[in-house]
């Protein structure tokens, strides 16, 4: 489809960063590219629009900048999913494993309530230990993960393979 080819077109490919041998994908000239940034909005809503999204949970930090709009262009609360020590208030954690050592995320404890449908958004998905986490996180809560929308899945690190049990859905694949 011509928008997801003018969505890529926005993705720039950044060698060793944050460390030598990863190539990152830099999402940043695709904010500032105002008709590839609303492509890139409408195609993560898309799969979801009309499936009774309560909520979105964004995943720190670039999930933030995409969920807050796909949040309200499905009539949905916006959740910020952080990393540990980051949110005010009472919180539920999830701890997941790193190459070196564990991460955490955290939501507020009385962001979801029992029965909320939720839409999980994030830029990208690498190995998906960030979006496993986030998943068991906002099932810990009571909530239905209704799906798992990102923008790019780097499909070489395997990460749908942690994900079996839930509607995930990747505008871009690399
Ligand atoms: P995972 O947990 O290995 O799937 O990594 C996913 C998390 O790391 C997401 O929150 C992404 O924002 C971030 N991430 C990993 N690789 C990249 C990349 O190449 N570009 C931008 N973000 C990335």
């Amino acid at each position: 489809a011509p928008s997801t080819e003018l969505i890529e077109a926005q993705i720039r490919d950044i060698p060793d960063f944050p460390h030598a041998g990863i190539l990152f994908k830099d999402i940043t000239p695709l904010l500032n590219h105002r008709e590839a940034f609303a492509a890139a909005v409408d195609g993560l809503c898309a799969p979801y629009r009309g499936l009774g999204v309560d909520h979105v949970v964004g995943l720190e930090a670039r999930g933030f900048i995409f969920g807050a709009p796909v949040a309200m262009e499905l009539g949905a609360g916006f959740v910020p999913a952080r990393k540990a020590g980051k949110l005010p208030a009472r919180t539920i954690d999830q701890s997941y494993d790193l190459e070196y050592g564990t991460a955490t995320v955290e939501i507020h404890a009385d962001a979801i309530v029992p029965g909320s449908r939720v839409l999980i958004v994030d830029d990208v998905l690498a190995t998906g230990g960030t979006g496993r986490a986030a998943v068991d996180l906002v099932r810990k809560a009571g909530g239905t993960v209704v799906g798992f929308s990102v923008l790019m899945e780097l499909s070489a690190l395997h990460g749908r393979e942690k994900l079996p049990d839930v509607e995930l859905h990747a505008l871009l694949s690399a």
